[in-house]
């Protein structure tokens, strides 16, 4: 009977060792443990031993089924932390595959050439300034020699808040309030970029929301020749070193005299073609000598201080620099516009 046993224990223990999956384990457990089992069978036959032999044989007996009962737990154990681990395996973050690009944005053209044209500005000693947009008649009109019956504000047609509350129609108010800051001292030396507003119908060259760029030098003994050096530099370093600029007599109420700077065409050299309009020249910017009652409103003696000023659409010149045919291509936000200005 013990031969029976021992049997059934080495055949059981291989196909435990054999066993492939948790489900044939269970089988296993089945069959040999179970009610109508093989040990069971054995154990059933007891009865015909002698007493002597029967606690020696129910011993062996149990001692076969424990040995079994282990083997199993053992195969069930060691089954499941295969499957944990093939789990594991499957689940785990592979660190060499590569990333997915993240896109990069690239600076609007606009931002691009407001920051050009400041650093540049910034090498000759200027400061960057900035005021509100929404601005006050007195600061936009009246103190850059303005007044209320002004027809030269016809050309500047804004939106009004209140009657005395407007979007300001130009960086120029920066102007007066950068000098009152200065308590009638000088020198004053900056550029102040922004946008600015004006009530006009919006097509390829008009936008109700442009940028602007100003700048501003008041001194003792500022001349009309150092307006001319510093819008030169710039139109040099904007444009090439070949520029060649032109000062042409204009008007505008905050400046006397008043000039319009062209440059000689960067497209054609100055023989003439669609870009400066057959003339060789492109119109850039106004600028002039800071009108004496501009000065005075702003409390600078103006027998003592003198001082020029000059604006310039950036929409312009990155139109310019760029060929660019209309300034809508800027507020559109079309991605395909955008990326075109991405930098190498
Ligand atoms: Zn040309």
């Amino acid at each position: 009977m013990q031969d029976r046993l021992q049997a059934l224990k080495e055949e059981a223990l291989l196909k435990i060792e054999q066993a492939s999956d948790l489900k044939a384990l269970q089988d296993i457990k089945v069959s040999y443990l179970g009610k109508k089992g093989p040990i069971t069978e054995v154990l059933k036959g007891m009865g015909k031993l002698s007493p002597e032999e029967r606690p020696v044989v129910g011993a062996y007996a149990n001692e076969v089924r424990d040995a079994i009962t282990s083997a199993l737990e053992l195969k069930i154990s060691e089954l499941e932390q295969a499957v944990i681990e093939e789990k594991l395996k499957k689940e785990s973050i592979d660190v060499t595959l590569p990333g997915r690009p993240v896109r990069k944005g690239n600076a609007h053209p606009l931002t691009a050439v407001i920051e050009e044209i400041e650093d540049l500005f910034l090498t000759m000693g200027f400061t960057v300034a900035e005021g509100p947009e929404v601005e006050t008649d007195y600061y936009n009109f009246e103190a850059l020699n303005l007044p209320k019956d002004h027809p030269a504000r016809d050309m500047q047609d804004s939106f009004f808040i209140t009657e005395d509350i407007l979007l300001r129609t130009q960086t120029s108010p920066v102007q007066a309030r950068t000098m009152e800051k200065h308590h009638g001292r000088g020198p004053v030396k900056i550029i102040s970029p922004g946008k600015v507003y004006r009530r006009d119908d919006d097509d390829a060259t008009h936008s109700h929301q442009f940028m602007q760029i100003e700048g501003l030098v008041v001194d003792e003994n500022v001349r009309l020749s150092d307006l001319k050096g510093v819008l030169e530099t710039f139109a040099k370093k904007m444009f090439g070193e070949e520029r060649k600029i032109r000062l042409r007599p204009s008007f505008f109420p905050f400046t006397e005299p008043s000039v319009e700077m062209d440059i000689s065409c960067f497209k054609c050299g100055g023989k003439g073609c669609s870009i400066c309009k057959h003339t060789g020249w492109i119109e850039i910017l106004g600028a002039g000598m800071v009108h004496p009652n501009v000065l005075e409103m702003a409390g600078f003696d103006s027998k003592k201080y003198t001082g020029f000023a000059f604006g310039m659409g950036p929409e312009r010149i990155a139109m310019l620099k760029y060929g660019i045919d209309d300034i809508r291509h800027f507020y559109t936000n079309d991605l395909r516009f955008l990326k075109q200005f991405k930098k190498a």
